[in-house]
């Protein structure tokens, strides 16, 4: 494993953990959707995490989140590509599973469950634990974490879930929820969550990640966005829709 972690943090990666693929045998999810449905000579399945920056999720929905989720989850799909090639290499099984598996907002509205939670694995990895939002709440950066997975057959000492929850149930993100879809009791209304992101993304600035940005669990401090950064950012946005170049490099520029 620690051969592994080196790797990936040459790729980026901040935080690294494994799961026993027997972990997924509890019943949470359903059949059909367990790392031995995708691979079924999975043992163990690796678990990786990119934070969000936080002056930029703060910014949220703006083309700069944007931005930071697509580059996010690439580098997350990269490093998990390499991860799987590494461990063929080393004479295992290996196989990564797309940090974002399904076709847009249509194929959400379809079926909004992915075919592999990497949340549910990271918290089968014991790296966090599921708050109110739905999201995976962990020690040093909240619901500021992305994930993403490798089935393999390789036993590797794995994590366990934590008994303790990260959530203090304060209700930022239920108040905070643009479009009401989070419930005090933790079930999220995805329709609703998805009809406003579909509204974002005709516009540009999908996702809306308010419920990610609001949250105070974590401990990593980042500065809140300055008033000037905030206008500058504004003014991308007006100006990414006039299709006005000149006029972007000399606002970020100055
Ligand atoms: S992403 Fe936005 S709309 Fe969806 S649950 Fe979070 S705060 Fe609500
Ligand atoms: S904002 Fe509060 S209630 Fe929501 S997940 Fe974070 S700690 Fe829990």
């Amino acid at each position: 494993m620690s051969h592994l972690r080196a790797l990936a943090r040459t790729m980026g990666i901040v935080d690294i953990g494994a799961a026993d693929a027997d972990a997924w045998n509890d019943g949470v999810i359903p059949e059909g959707k367990r790392p031995k449905d995708v691979m079924t000579s999975c043992r163990s399945v690796v678990v990786m995490g990119i934070p969000l920056q936080k002056t930029v999720l703060d910014t949220a929905p703006s083309i700069y989140y944007s931005h930071l989720y697509s580059v996010v989850n690439s580098s997350l799909d990269i490093a998990a590509e390499r991860i799987a090639l590494e461990l063929n290499i080393l004479g295992h099984d290996a196989v990564y599973v797309p940090r974002d598996g399904y076709k847009g907002i249509k194929g959400l509205r379809a079926d909004c469950s992915a075919f592999f939670s990497h949340k549910h694995a990271a918290v089968y990895a014991g790296m966090g634990s599921f708050g109110t939002n739905g999201l995976v709440l962990t020690e040093r950066h909240g619901p500021r974490m992305r994930f993403v997975s490798v089935l393999t057959s390789a036993e590797l000492p794995c994590g366990k879930p934590t008994e303790k929850s990260l959530c203090i149930r304060c209700s930022l993100c239920v108040r905070s929820c643009p479009s009401g879809a989070i419930s005090p009791d933790g079930s999220v209304d995805s329709t609703r969550c998805l009809d406003h992101n579909e509204e974002l993304a005709k516009r540009g600035v999908s996702p809306c990640g308010r419920c990610v940005a609001v949250c105070p669990i974590g401990s990593i401090a980042s500065a809140p966005p300055s008033d000037r950064g905030r206008t500058t950012i504004s003014g991308y946005v007006l100006r990414r829709n006039l299709n006005n170049r000149h006029a972007y490099r000399t606002t970020v520029q100055r």
